[in-house]
């Protein structure tokens, strides 16, 4: 049987309770999707060379955690005219790439996909009480070794600490992406925590109100790993989770990769 890309789509979206939300970023970005699909590309983030990699496999749908290009709606009126964009165009036009973003139905899901394979890449799973809220109650550590541990599992190059590398922590709230500061503050100061560790801050809003609760006399540090750093652990679970429910269709995790050099 010949399966569509459309028809993946529509298997994957019968598995996420609620699904298909009206209003949604998880929309058809390139391409056909009544072709029939070659093979599938997971991925934090559709970047020219993870699409150039798509082409080599030999894949015709790359599913993207984040927009494709450079705005959460991936609107492209403003762009229209700029000749990176031109040139991403053109290469997922001359493969006959579909892009799908699986952005808001992955979180949605029950328990929260990227969550999933965050919570499994740390091994991190007996040490969450409650599936709903990630905030994880660890055996004690310091902020330093939380940290080394992170970049290890995660396979970062460089993170980032405000506090004290030597205060001792267990209670470790887990905030992947970039949920925004308000989001963020709201968990700290909502939730008993002694470290948040977070995707991607803006460094006047979560970060100053972490150094404010330093300077306080608070218990409080805040580790950010990178956005895609903190979310392609669970474009890579997709994986496994698409074989059970696509079989004989290839799949492959292609990590975008920490855009950043460290000097
Ligand atoms: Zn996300």
């Amino acid at each position: 049987m010949t399966r569509t890309i459309q028809s993946v789509i529509d298997t994957i979206l019968q598995s996420i309770p609620g699904a298909p939300l009206a209003d949604t970023v998880d929309t058809f970005k390139s391409g056909d999707p009544a072709q029939p699909v070659t093979g599938i590309v997971t991925t934090f983030l559709a970047s020219y060379a993870v699409i150039q990699r798509a082409a080599e496999l030999g894949a015709n749908l790359i599913i993207t955690h984040e927009p494709t290009f450079y705005n959460h709606l991936d609107e492209t009126d403003w762009i229209k005219d700029d000749p990176v964009y031109q040139a991403k165009r053109a290469l997922l036009d001359a493969h006959g790439i579909v892009v799908w973003r699986f952005h808001d139905h992955w979180h949605m899901h029950q328990p929260d996909g990227i969550m999933s394979g965050v919570v499994r890449a740390m091994g991190w799973e007996a040490y969450l009480p409650d599936a709903t809220m990630p905030l994880f109650t660890l055996p004690e550590t310091t902020v330093g070794a939380l940290a080394a541990e992170l970049k290890a599992k995660l396979g970062v190059a460089m993170l980032r600490v405000v506090g004290d590398l030597a205060m001792p922590c267990r209670r470790v709230g887990l905030m992947v992406g970039a949920a925004g500061g308000t989001w963020q503050i709201g968990f700290l100061g909502g939730q008993s925590m002694d470290v948040l560790v977070t995707g991607e801050i803006h460094e006047w809003e979560t970060c100053e109100y972490v150094r404010d609760a330093i300077a306080q006399g608070r218990k409080l540090a805040l580790i950010v790993v990178g956005h895609a750093n903190s979310e392609e652990p669970g474009m890579a679970y997709l994986v496994e989770w698409l074989r059970e429910r696509v079989p004989g269709v290839p799949v492959t995790h292609v990590p975008v990769g920490d855009p950043f050099t460290f000097i």
